[in-house]
């Protein structure tokens, strides 16, 4: 006999990563509908694109809605008719949320790891997609966090606390480490923004006995350099991935809102810690990667997220790197 439909279609070596695949298992053992299904999953959320001999994969974990007023000038009479001309939402802002994995030398790395379901039921998606790419948690090494927002450590931990990648260290700037675990910064924020402190610490927690704190630009992996680019925390840290000759940088938070911030980088975000440091990074790492024509990863682009910026006068923008096969 030979193999069932199923078999056909998944493949034995990809069934096991397939059922991580939310409902794709189940509609593709039934016949072909004629229409397409009400509520469909979409599967296109692993992008693999070489750097050199290393691998980087972007992983969609999701996306969040969060309001305009999240970034006040984006709610202003120009943000509106600047999102409009974009062909965006005017009444919302989508965040895409991308993580990243870094196989290179027989070292697999992961860059932030999601919101797993702290944020809601749109993201989160960040670990099964990780084992459908064929990667096992327990064999990453090392987890380079660009910082210890919500939508970026939650992946860290189960809902029990328990570490989801149990033999890697995690690699964090300590400007950052020390600013979520004081007591004292905690206080002085709203009660409703007390919830970033919770999840950094929850996070970081069962990591504590190896955790690498870094606290100057400089290689940290095989590789992979520390870019500080702090302002939207305080130690909000860029990766910069090198191999034979072709670089990658992989930020988190420099842009939250595309393509808002390509144009008006002055543009700064209510969770901006320090608002201005965050513009000032935002404009030197778009300049840097410019001049340098340095590919970028960003964490809130649109999938794979993976591109060049442009500059004209005081504007930046994004072109979104053509499709790689390997
Ligand atoms: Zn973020």
């Amino acid at each position: 006999m030979g193999p069932s439909r199923r078999e056909f279609l998944l493949g034995t070596a990809a069934a096991g990563a397939a059922l991580m695949l939310d409902g794709l298992e189940a509609r593709a053992a039934a016949p072909a509908p004629a229409q397409a299904p009400a509520k469909a999953t979409q599967v296109a959320s692993i992008y693999r694109h070489k750097v050199g001999d290393m691998a980087v994969t972007s992983f969609m974990d999701g996306y969040l809605v969060r309001p305009l007023t999240v970034l006040p000038d984006g709610n202003t009479d120009e943000g509106k008719k600047l999102l409009a001309e974009n062909f965006m939402d005017t009444a919302q802002f989508q965040f895409p949320v991308n993580c990243h994995a870094v196989a290179a030398g027989g070292r697999l790395l992961v860059v932030d790891t999601g919101c797993r379901n702290v944020l809601g039921p749109t993201a989160g998606r960040f670990h099964g997609l990780l084992r459908a790419a064929g990667y096992d948690p327990a064999k990453v090494s090392t987890v380079l966090l660009t910082h210890m927002h919500p939508d970026h450590v939650s992946g860290l931990v189960s809902p029990e606390g328990q570490a989801l990648f149990p033999n890697a260290e995690v690699v964090v700037h300590e400007n950052e480490w020390k600013h979520w675990h004081s007591d004292e910064n905690m206080n002085k924020v709203p009660e409703a923004a007390r919830g970033a402190f919770k999840f950094a610490r929850a996070g970081g927690a069962p990591y504590k006995g190896r955790l690498r704190l870094i606290s100057k630009d400089g290689e940290v992996a095989p590789g992979i350099t520390a870019v500080a680019c702090p302002g939207h925390t305080p130690g909000h840290t860029a990766f910069l991935v090198s191999s034979s000759g072709a670089r990658l940088l992989i930020w988190g938070d420099i842009v939250n809102v595309q393509p808002l911030q390509f144009l008006r980088p002055a543009w700064a975000a209510t969770f901006d810690v320090i608002k201005p440091l965050a513009v000032q990074s935002r404009k030197r790492i778009f300049d840097m990667a410019s001049q340098e024509r340095l590919t970028i990863a960003g964490t809130h682009l649109g999938f794979p997220g993976i591109g060049n910026v442009t500059k004209r006068g005081s504007e930046y923008g994004f072109i979104p790197a053509r499709w790689q096969d390997l």
